[in-house]
């Protein structure tokens, strides 16, 4: 018995080897950056900040036609607040709407940068407008906001890049390497028109970036349990996007002698099988380079969980959703409260992780519910993006940026579960990461696509040394 003893504690003491073992090896991967200094913006930014939201460029619907009168208003505000931009640049119209512009460098060997954004943005809740602390598209400016749809998703990226290479011209400042500034108008409803075509577009003339960068990382604030610093969240690559129709057709009958097998019946427990039999959680690339830069900023237990996720996998990956997530989102059937209806339906929404398709989905829906229930794609479906590199230069080059204007935030790589239009960009990058500098917590999270969209000026004045910064340092 005394062996046992003996033997139980020399495995206990071999684990907490292990674990602190691994906890002291991680070391921090955030570099030392050169402090970038502040370049001057002048209150101007606001007011055209503000004149850009009053465009309703909104996106209805994937077939909706857009609204012209509306993007070609803000495509000629753009060329007034421009010029200069739009004297030294070349501008070319993809699908009439979406807007390319080309910055030629100065050196052909060294590959371009691609700055994205999107012209468009969600319609306003017509029952909440009375919510908003000004009309959505008026634009208010207060002392310390900008305050619109659009502010956040995306015209203030948008703005903000061309702020910065107006600004880098009237400094006569010449790039070595192209830059190309890629608005697509209709990322809201899938992007299928906009970014997609702009990306055909620069693949059939051979182009080939160092790196594009788009919306989809911010700055968290508060968000990471035990983390007092700003965490810039530099997502490397998106999950998919899939529903799928749950539809159950029968012969119905009176609802005196209700069958055995109910149509509403069948659906709801097809909706069950599927919450109950969830998709695993999965440690797949980019969730392993989160760790390894998450890890190291962590309080202690926190981090001795991150090194070694061979013994926390299960509670590390809850707390990132890192699976393929499954939510009923619509659902449908019965005319009469005494009729058992022929045919109900639901749609169940999956965001599909890195590893996993749209086919893998389908096959476990198929698996888990009866085979009595249909199951049909609807809707836009793409798969997970590709996943790109947290090792590369243009990675390093991004995270000195960061590090130079904002010494205390903690950068780390990461997994998006929204869809933005970076992911057709795969092709024609070698690296594709969603990051500009927006300072995010838990409550100004509802404002993406909510009431009260807004930016602080201070933030916006951020996103614009950004902007001007990144291209400096391409
Ligand atoms: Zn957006």
């Amino acid at each position: 018995m005394k062996k046992f003893f003996l033997g139980l504690l020399f495995v206990l003491l071999v684990i907490v080897g292990i674990l602190l073992f691994n906890t002291f090896r991680m070391s921090s991967k955030q570099v030392e950056a050169e402090p970038l200094a502040k370049v001057d913006f002048s209150d101007q930014v606001y007011q055209n900040l503000s004149k850009a939201i009053t465009y309703q460029t909104i996106s209805l619907s994937e077939d909706a036609i857009p609204d012209s009168a509306a993007f070609f208003g803000f495509h000629r505000f753009l060329e007034e607040t421009f010029p200069l931009t739009h004297a030294n640049l070349s501008l070319e119209k993809i699908n009439t709407y979406s807007l390319l512009y080309k910055w030629e460098g100065s050196d052909p060997s060294k590959k371009p940068l691609i700055m994205m954004s999107h012209q468009d943005v969600v319609p306003v809740d017509q029952p909440t407008l009375g919510a908003w602390e000004a009309a959505p598209f008026e634009g208010k400016i207060t002392d310390t906001h900008i305050i619109g749809r659009g502010t956040m998703d995306d015209k203030g990226t948008l703005i903000a890049v061309l702020e910065a290479v107006e600004k880098l011209l009237s400094e006569n400042y010449k790039p070595t390497r192209t830059l190309y500034i890629a608005s697509g108008h209709d990322e809201e409803v899938g992007g299928g028109k906009g970014a997609a075509e702009i990306a055909a577009h620069l693949k059939a003339q051979g182009v080939q970036a160092a790196m594009a960068i788009d919306e989809g990382g911010y700055l968290a604030e508060g968000l990471v349990p035990g983390v007092n610093a700003p965490v810039a969240i530099i997502n490397l690559a998106e999950k998919g996007f899939a529903s799928f129709r749950l539809i159950v057709e029968t012969n119905g009958g009176h609802s005196s002698a209700p069958p055995r097998e109910n149509t509403i019946g069948m659906l709801a427990q097809a909706i069950v099988d599927l919450e109950n039999n969830q998709l695993p959680y999965k440690l797949v690339k980019p969730i392993d380079s989160q760790l390894e830069y998450m890890g190291p900023e962590l309080p202690f237990f926190t981090r001795m969980a991150f090194a070694n996720p061979w013994l926390f996998k299960k509670q590390i990956l809850e707390g990132l959703n890192a699976h393929t997530t499954t939510a009923p989102t619509i659902i449908d059937g019965g005319v009469k409260n005494n009729v058992i209806p022929t045919v109900a339906e639901a749609t169940i929404n999956f965001r599909i992780l890195p590893g996993e398709t749209i086919e893998s989905v389908k096959a476990h829906i198929e698996s888990v519910i009866s085979e009595k229930v249909r199951v049909e794609p609807v809707g836009f479906l793409t798969n997970p993006s590709p996943v790109s590199s947290a090792d590369s230069e243009s990675y390093q080059r991004l995270q000195r940026t960061i590090r130079g204007l904002y010494p205390d935030v903690i950068v780390v790589p990461g997994l998006v579960g929204g869809g933005t239009d970076a992911r057709y960009f795969y092709e024609i990058a070698e690296d594709v990461y969603r990051f500009y500098p927006m300072r995010l917590n838990s409550e100004s999270m509802s404002r993406f696509h909510g009431i009260d969209e807004k930016i602080s000026k201070e933030n916006y004045q951020e996103i614009l040394q950004f902007s001007y910064q990144l291209i400096r340092n391409f």
